[in-house]
């Protein structure tokens, strides 16, 4: 196609490639030193039961401090994975976050704290004992811990993706599919692999309660997870409309800006001491 343009096209490419991969390297770099500097933290984001009518628990999301700003993991990621640095913050990610649990209010069923992980954490040797170090060093009883991978990871190699699944189930711990009905033959998924949880993504939940693709799609995985008790979350619910439909079609699992962005963990105790405002719990504790 860019030959139409003539040959200085292909020259503009070329600049524009350079550029990216010089970006790139830069990044990289940053992240090794951001590594070596202690400059990752870990936010949490809440998870709330519109049923239950309390918190359920939270989801770990990685931060690179900068002396401008907090970097959100969007914004980094991909570097991360691309130069296989996500391993290592990866590892530091869990171990905080484990640590941070312990110290969230008891509950009964307890607060479920999320970790996520990338496809390549997933594939490298020594997830499984990661998980089961970290569980120890922190105490974190393993029911308590749930780890998301998404549908693209579960795809790469179905056998290996499955013995891993079923040793991390052996620990103890939950596993969900995040960003769930974006990746290929998702529903496949969910009887191959032992999933406890999916997270619907927020491209679906961004069209509640107007679009009835979106509609019939949340009832369809809605549909689907209760014959196989498995829960669902929607993630990115930002509007009260959207919450009321996802009450309305079953999702009581709500995450998203609507109750609260990713928190310090100061912030995050103090806001899991109280149901958000406007929501009362429906069921009193036991
Ligand atoms: P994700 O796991 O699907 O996380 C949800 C993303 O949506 C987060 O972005 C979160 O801050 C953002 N979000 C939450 N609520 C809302 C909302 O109401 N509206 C909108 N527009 N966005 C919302 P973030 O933190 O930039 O993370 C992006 C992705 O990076 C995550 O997607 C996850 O796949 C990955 N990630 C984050 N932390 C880690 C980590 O510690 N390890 C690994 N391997 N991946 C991570
Ligand atoms: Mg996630
Ligand atoms: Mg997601
Ligand atoms: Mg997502």
């Amino acid at each position: 196609r860019a030959a139409t343009y003539g040959r200085h096209q292909y020259e503009v490419f070329d600049i524009d490639q350079h550029r990216a991969l010089v970006e790139r390297l830069r990044m990289e770099q940053a992240l090794r030193d951001a590594l070596a500097h202690g400059d990752f933290l870990v936010q949490y984001q809440p998870e709330f039961d519109v049923h239950l009518g309390r918190w359920v628990g939270a989801e770990a999301l990685v931060r690179w401090r900068q002396p401008e700003r907090l970097l959100a993991a969007g914004e980094f990621i991909d570097v991360a994975e691309q130069s296989g640095l996500i391993l290592p913050i990866g590892r530091y990610v869990l171990l905080q976050a484990c640590r941070d649990a312990c110290e969230w209010p008891a509950q009964h069923p307890p607060l479920t704290l999320r970790v996520n992980v990338s496809a390549q954490q997933f594939e490298a040797p020594g997830l499984v004992d990661d998980v089961a170090t970290a569980l120890e060093i922190c105490g974190l009883d393993p029911g308590r811990l749930c780890l998301e991978v998404t549908e693209t990871t579960l795809m790469h190699d179905t056998h290996d993706a499955l013995r891993t699944m079923e040793r991390l189930k052996a620990v103890g711990v939950e596993l969900a599919v995040d960003d769930f009905g974006t990746g290929y033959s998702s529903l496949a998924y969910l009887k191959t692999f032992p999933i406890d949880a999916v997270k619907v993504d927020r491209s679906f939940i961004a069209g509640l309660p107007d679009e009835r693709f979106d509609v019939a799609l949340v009832t369809a995985i809605r549909e689907l997870a209760r014959a196989l008790e498995i829960d669902v979350v929607a993630e990115g619910v930002e509007r009260t409309e959207q919450r009321d439909a996802l009450r309305a079609l079953g999702v009581c699992r709500i995450q998203g800006w609507l109750y609260a962005p990713s928190l310090d963990q100061d912030v995050l105790l103090e806001t899991l001491s109280r149901p958000p405002v406007g929501e009362r719990p429906r069921h009193a504790p036991h």
